[in-house]
């Protein structure tokens, strides 16, 4: 009999037992960094000539693995494998198909620290933050495990005499699956095993700077016994397969999660048919963020203060969930102000295998020159209040930085910049506050800092952002507690680690018998 799912447990690093086995986790890793990954098709691995070096990021002259590139032959191949397999594993019972995901969880559990380890190398997660995507990882299969179970049970329809009615959901075929980086271990399992739950086949493309993460957990899915060609791993440059394998005819669904343009670009693709195509595609897409914390006049300001900080600087500001707007109403401003710059000073930034950094480097050169152009351009639509700069160290580290008084059609105030800079913007009332929110073209999570009964209401209602929070911070969505997905230029608002996940990589079909 099963247990209730509940949330994985967070780590509790300050327990000296738990500090030694995560330094162990951590010295396991190191001893096995600078491995050649390889590509896995049809339970197949292939090496490459073509290669691309996984960086820490941290500390740029350290590889965290040697990976082989897929080209557009070894897509087609990959996406082969998931056609031929699909044939059989569709067939596969949906209870039976929860179990390989019941014993992958399992085993990653057991793993978890060695896990949560390569995420401290590969992503630069400080520790916490690396056990969070570790445990929201086995929560995915936890929960869509369940959720599969539950889909397949007899739905009830309405009876008529003399016949017998019923309703199966039943998988779509190949789904190309296309997680990002930030998330590189919960995202990426999240994606592609409620694809095979569902009894779909997968062609994964890990995101390019995290593929060591992914290909690890592929051992998982193999040490689980999945079926060869179930998932098929196809690391790779998203510009030169990503599209060969959106357009392909034989994909029948593609599941993202990324940036706006990136989306949007697979949305054009995916919507053109194509000569032998027999369906429209489908596409989840979970794209960019520009989050807003809006505080009101009557508060706990200390909260406040305390939410922008953890929601705007937890991994360096790269989650879509990331506070990077901080509305607050003109009565407490100076005070909110004042504090959020003074703890932002307190933060340090460093190479996060050492635990006493609060947060590590942003991840590879593009994100680091993106995110210092825009504290450029935060320099002349705001004042500069903490950070503005870079961090010391052979890495990418970025200073928490602060603007104040920022227009609210500022670039800073309305472009996805996914990176350690919060800007702070002023309103009259609670009304300007939330019009000031809903400014932006994205609409992915939202938080409103406030005693006012009233104003709470009215912000459940108006406030149009998929994750609204009230009086807590605007991240850490857990899996079965708060389904995630956003509007408008956030996504499709498939709403991931929530009841209805599921039904998106599934299609009903109903039999009819007269009796
Ligand atoms: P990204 O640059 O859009 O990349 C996402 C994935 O798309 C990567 O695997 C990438 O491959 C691939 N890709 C790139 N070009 C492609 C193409 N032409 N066709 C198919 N695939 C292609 O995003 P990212 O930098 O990894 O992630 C950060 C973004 O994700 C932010 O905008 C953030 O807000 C968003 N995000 C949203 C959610 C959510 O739930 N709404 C969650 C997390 C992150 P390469 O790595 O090879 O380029
Ligand atoms: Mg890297």
């Amino acid at each position: 009999m099963l247990i209730d799912f509940k949330n994985e447990p967070f780590t509790n690093f300050r327990l000296p037992e738990n500090k030694k086995a995560f330094e162990e986790a951590l010295a396991k890793v190191e001893s096995e960094l600078g491995r050649e990954y390889d590509l896995i098709i049809g339970g197949e691995r292939i090496k490459t000539e073509k290669k691309s070096r996984s960086i820490n990021p941290s500390n740029k002259d350290q590889v965290i693995g040697i990976v082989s590139q897929a080209d557009q032959a070894l897509a087609e191949k990959a996406m082969q494998a998931a056609v031929s397999t699909f044939e059989t594993w569709k067939a596969v019972p949906a209870q039976a198909r929860s179990r390989y995901l019941y014993k992958a969880a399992a085993i990653l559990r057991r793993r978890k620290h060695e896990f949560s380890a390569w995420l401290v190398k590969e992503a630069g997660k400080s520790w916490s933050e690396a056990d969070a995507d570790t445990a929201e990882a086995i929560d995915f299969m936890e929960y869509y495990a369940r959720q599969m179970d539950k889909l397949a049970e007899r739905h009830p329809l309405t009876r008529i005499p003399g016949e017998d009615n019923e309703l199966y959901y039943i998988p779509l075929g190949v789904g190309v699956v296309i997680p990002p980086w930030n998330f590189p271990l919960a995202i990426m399992v999240g994606m592609t095993t409620a694809a095979l739950v569902a009894g779909n086949t997968v062609v994964l493309k890990p995101a390019s700077t995290t593929p060591v993460i992914a290909a690890k957990f592929m051992e998982i899915l193999e040490d689980a016994g999945v079926p060869a060609g179930v998932v098929n791993f196809v690391p790779g440059s998203g510009s030169e397969i990503g599209d060969y394998l959106v357009e392909h005819t034989q994909t029948r669904f593609i599941s993202f999660t990324g940036s706006r343009d990136v989306g949007l670009r697979i949305n054009e693709l995916a919507a053109k048919h194509r000569p032998g195509q027999k369906w429209m595609k489908r596409l989840v897409a979970e794209m960019g963020g520009k989050d807003s914390i809006i505080v009101d006049s009557d508060c706990d300001l200390e909260l406040a203060a305390q939410s922008i900080v953890a929601s705007a600087f937890g991994f360096s500001g790269q989650k879509c969930s990331a506070c990077s707007r901080a509305i607050v109403h003109q009565d407490v401003y100076d005070q909110v102000l004042n504090r959020v710059v003074e703890l932002t000073k307190q933060l340090t930034v460093g190479d996060v295998v050492n635990p006493d950094f609060y947060t590590g480097p942003v991840v590879d050169d593009k994100a680091y020159n993106k995110i210092l152009e825009y504290i450029e351009i935060g320099k002349t639509e705001g004042k500069l209040m903490a950070g503005g700069e870079k961090a010391e160290g052979n890495g990418y580290f970025i200073k928490p930085t602060v603007f104040a008084d920022v227009d609210p059609q500022a670039r800073i105030m309305q472009e996805e910049i996914f990176g350690p800079v919060v800007a702070f913007c002023k309103a009259r009332d609670f009304d300007h506050a939330l019009e000031i929110g809903n400014n932006t073209e994205y609409g992915l999570t939202g938080a409103v800092i406030s005693r006012n009964r009233a104003n709470l209401e009215k912000a459940r209602t108006e406030f149009h952002v998929g994750n609204l929070y009230f009086n807590r911070k605007c991240t850490g969505a857990l899996v079965g507690t708060h389904p995630f997905g956003g509007f408008n230029m956030s996504g499709t608002d498939s709403k991931a680690g929530g009841p209805d996940y599921l039904l998106l990589f599934t299609q009903a079909k109903l039999v009819s018998e007269l009796l």
